[in-house]
C-alpha cells in the first residue's frame, strides 16, 4: 500500500484516538474516567431538537446551498450582530460541517505551498496538521515568560515575508486562557497594517467565567469585514454542547467566503439539512441553556481547581474560560505521554499530553464532565503519582495495581 507524502506526515488525532481507547477499555468492562473529553454532558436545547426533528418529519431532506440555509444564515447575522457589533451580510458567512471544517476551509483557501501560520501554544491540537494539510509550514510561538499568554513582541519575531495568516483561539484549548483587551486590540491592529490574516477561534466566547467576556476583535478595526483581514470562525459544538450536530461558520471577506464556498461545494457540498436546522433552533430559542452551561462548567472548574491543589508540586493556571485546564506536571515526569499512558494503564483516567499542544510535560485535564466523575479521576491520578500510598486499590471489585512511573 502507498499512501501520499503528505499523507504521511499528518498525525492521528490525539483527542479522538484517546477517546477510542476509552471506549474500548469500557466496552471491556473497566472503570475508565475520561478527563480528555471535549464535550459538555448537557443535552441539546429543546429548540435545537424541535426545529430538526420538523424538519426531519416533513420528509424534506435534500440538498442546502452549499453555505448554508438562508433561514440559519439569518440566525447566525443576528449572533454576530449580539456578540460582535457588526452587521454581516450573507455572502460574509458560510455553513460547514463543524468548526474543524471552516477552519481548513479558510487554511485552504489562504495557504500556497511554503506560507507560514503563526500559532500561539499551547495552541489546539488540529491546528499544525491542518497547516500541513494544505502545504503550508507552521510557525509556533511560546510565551517566553512561561504564561499561556502571548506577547506580541514574541509574535512580531516571528513574522516573516512568508507569514500568511495567525490563529488566535481565545478562550484558549487547552490552557482556559482568556487573551486580554490589550492583546486583542495590538495583535488587530498589527495583522490590519500587515495585511496577515488574523483567523479568531472563538468558539468557546460564550464559556468565560468570573464576570469576564471574550473581547470581540471586529471593535478594534476600523475596516468593513469586506476589506477587514480579520475571518471569525464560530460553532454551536461548544456554545450550546451540540458537538454531534456538526455545525460551524465563518465570518469574513465575501470574496473569500465565495472561495471557500467552492471549496466545500467540491469536496463535502452542505451540511446536513437536518443539523442546520438544529443550530438554528438554538440561535432563535431561548438563550438561558447557554448561561446554565456556562454557570455549570464555572462551578466545575472552581471543584477542579480545588482538587488540583492537593497535588504535591502540580501548579494549574485558573482558566478564565473553556472546559479546560493545563496542568504543569512536570514535577513527576517530564514527557508528558508517558505520564499519560501511565494514568491510562494504571489509574484508568485518560488525559490527554501537553506534547500535543505544544506544552511538554503538561497534562489537559477536562472538567466538561461530571463533577463526580472528574474527582473520582484526580483522586486515582493522586493515588498513582503518590509514591506513599497503597501500592493497590479497588475501584468496585477491580483491583488497580501501580507500579512506579
Ligand atoms: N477549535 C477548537 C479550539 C476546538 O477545541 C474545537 C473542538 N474541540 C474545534 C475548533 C472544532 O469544533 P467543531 O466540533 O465545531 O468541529
Amino acid at each position: 500500500m502507498t499512501v501520499s507524502r503528505l499523507a504521511r506526515t499528518i498525525r492521528e488525532s490525539a483527542t479522538l484516538r484517546l477517546n477510542e481507547e476509552a471506549r474500548i477499555l469500557r466496552e471491556k468492562g473497566e472503570p475508565v474516567i475520561h478527563l480528555g473529553i471535549g464535550e459538555p454532558k448537557n443535552k441539546a436545547p429543546i429548540n435545537a431538537l424541535l426545529v430538526s426533528a420538523a424538519r426531519l418529519s416533513s420528509g424534506d431532506v435534500k440538498y442546502t446551498p452549499t453555505d448554508g440555509t438562508p433561514s440559519l444564515k439569518k440566525a447566525i447575522i443576528r449572533y454576530m450582530e449580539e456578540q460582535y457589533d457588526r452587521l454581516p451580510a450573507p455572502e460574509n458567512i458560510i455553513v460547514s460541517t463543524g468548526a474543524k471544517q471552516s477552519l481548513y476551509n479558510i487554511l485552504f483557501t489562504l495557504i500556497d505551498p511554503q506560507d507560514e501560520v503563526i500559532l500561539l501554544a499551547p495552541y489546539w491540537v488540529s491546528y499544525p496538521e491542518m497547516v500541513k494539510m494544505v502545504y503550508g509550514i507552521p510557525v509556533i510561538v511560546v510565551p517566553e515568560d512561561g504564561t499561556f499568554h502571548p506577547r506580541m513582541e514574541e509574535i512580531e519575531r516571528a513574522v516573516s515575508s512568508y507569514t500568511k495568516a495567525i490563529i488566535v483561539n481565545s478562550p484558549n484549548n487547552p490552557s482556559g486562557i482568556l487573551f486580554n483587551e490589550a492583546f486583542i486590540s495590538e495583535i488587530v491592529e498589527f495583522c490590519e497594517s500587515k495585511g496577515i490574516y488574523l483567523i479568531l477561534d472563538d468558539i468557546y466566547q460564550k464559556l468565560v467565567f468570573d464576570g469576564l467576556r471574550a473581547v470581540p476583535a471586529y471593535r478594534y478595526t476600523q475596516k468593513d469585514i469586506d476589506s477587514s483581514h480579520l475571518i471569525v470562525v464560530n460553532g454551536v459544538s461548544k456554545l450550546y454542547g451540540m458537538t454531534g450536530f456538526r455545525i460551524g461558520w465563518v465570518t469574513g471577506p465575501r470574496k473569500l467566503v465565495e472561495v471557500m464556498t467552492n471549496i466545500q461545494a467540491q469536496t463535502t457540498s452542505n451540511p446536513s439539512v437536518i443539523s442546520q436546522a438544529a443550530a438554528e433552533g438554538a440561535l432563535m430559542g431561548v438563550q438561558s441553556v447557554v448561561e446554565s452551561l456556562r454557570l455549570t462548567i464555572q462551578n466545575n472548574r472552581d471543584v477542579i481547581m480545588q482538587e488540583l491543589q492537593s497535588f504535591n508540586g502540580v501548579y494549574t493556571v485558573k482558566p478564565q474560560g473553556t472546559f479546560y485546564c493545563l496542568p504543569d506536571f512536570r514535577a513527576y515526569e517530564q514527557d508528558s505521554e508517558k505520564l499519560s499512558q501511565f494514568l491510562l494503564r494504571k489509574a484508568l483516567v485518560v488525559t490527554v499530553p501537553g506534547a500535543e499542544f505544544g506544552m511538554q510535560g503538561y497534562l489537559r485535564l477536562s472538567y466538561a464532565g461530571a463533577v463526580k466523575d472528574f474527582t473520582e479521576g484526580l483522586e486515582r491520578m493522586k493515588w498513582a503519582l503518590d509514591p506513599e500510598a497503597p501500592n493497590e486499590i479497588y475501584i468496585g471489585d477491580r483491583k488497580l495495581v501501580r507500579d512506579w512511573l
